[in-house]
């Protein structure tokens, strides 16, 4: 019998990523399309449906290939009816039956899970978790996204909220505006905007050194400035740094002090900041941990970048 393909789709607000994967897990072939979020998003399904028609014609192939479709997508999702509860940058309403629609549109099985979870399911398969059946996945990107695996399976919460890692409170009092309405979330700290947020807010009382300098020549600064300046002795970056681990570091010891896993691993472009993100946050972590959790689970940076979402995705279109 020929070898049968899955989909992987990460399906995201400005692009949208499709990969053909085999049974181990290995990209075959991967490409992104724009996402076309106008109209309340009712050419996402169609125009994903249509890649997939175009990639296999031309590689001359049908979709008996291919077992089934996995999808990433952003915002909590209910797993069993593939129901997104909502998007906002996607345009589509609360409730979107997107599993449904895709399956409609691909005449192919389709199964849907939060990306950060998919994100997560890729890093346990392919990457940093390396086979690890209890791990913790956390996304350091725009925002701070989070995928929990215990014994092997993602854990969903009774209503698809579970691993919302961004969301856990890290300043109970006075804290940032996050976009979900709260205030004082580990997003509002520990994400790029969040990094880039505090730096701003610091250089509004000191104007020294070379954030400073960057700031004023540009009229903005990112997260790498941020890091890259650190790595020189600046006094405001290494500050937001100090306070960035301090409070990364406290919400993964009280996430493993819960669960335990043997590894969290550390995903998203502000985790490519490297060893003067990490160790610092291995120290807080080490400083708040349960000793017997300190001992036992580890913190490693991802290794799959951005594929563990598609990969994520197609173990899903694999095992569910
Ligand atoms: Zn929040």
């Amino acid at each position: 019998m020929a070898e049968k393909w899955l989909i992987g789709v990460d399906l995201g607000g400005t692009t949208t990523k499709l990969a053909f994967i085999n049974y181990y897990g290995e990209i075959l072939h991967k490409w992104e399309i724009p996402t076309d979020n106008s109209g309340e998003g009712k050419n996402i399904t169609i125009n994903i449906a249509k890649a997939i028609d175009r990639k296999l014609e031309e590689l001359d192939l049908t979709k008996d290939k291919i077992i089934g479709l996995g999808m990433g997508a952003p915002g909590p999702v209910n797993l069993a009816t593939g129901v997104v509860y909502n998007t906002v940058n996607l345009g589509w309403k609360d409730n979107y039956p997107l599993k449904d629609l895709l399956e409609v549109e691909t005449s192919l099985p389709v199964i849907i899970d939060n990306d950060a979870n998919c994100a997560a399911l890729g890093e346990m398969w392919k990457g940093a978790g390396n086979g690890a059946k209890d791990l913790v996945c956390v996304t350091l990107g725009t925002g701070v996204g989070g995928g929990v695996i215990a014994n092997g399976d993602i854990v969903q919460g009774v209503s698809g909220a579970a691993g919302e890692i961004g969301h856990i409170t890290s300043v109970p009092l006075g804290g940032a505006q996050c976009n979900c309405g709260k205030t004082g979330c580990l997003e509002t700290i520990a994400s790029a905007t969040g990094i880039v947020r505090q730096a701003i807010e610091k250089l509004q009382l000191s104007e020294a050194g070379e954030l400073a300098k960057l700031y004023k020549e540009n009229g903005h600064i990112t997260a790498k400035d941020v890091f890259d300046t650190a790595r020189l002795g600046d006094a405001t970056s290494l500050s937001v740094v100090s306070d960035t681990a301090l409070h990364l570091g406290l919400a993964l010891a009280n996430i493993a002090n819960t669960l335990n896993p043997e590894k969290i691993v550390l995903g998203g472009g502000v985790s490519k900041a490297g060893d003067i993100l990490l160790k610092p946050v291995v120290g807080n972590f080490a400083k708040f941990a349960f000793p017997r959790v300190r001992e036992s689970t580890e913190i490693d940076i991802a290794t799959l970048e951005n594929d563990a979402g598609v990969i994520g995705a197609a173990w899903l279109a694999k095992n569910k």
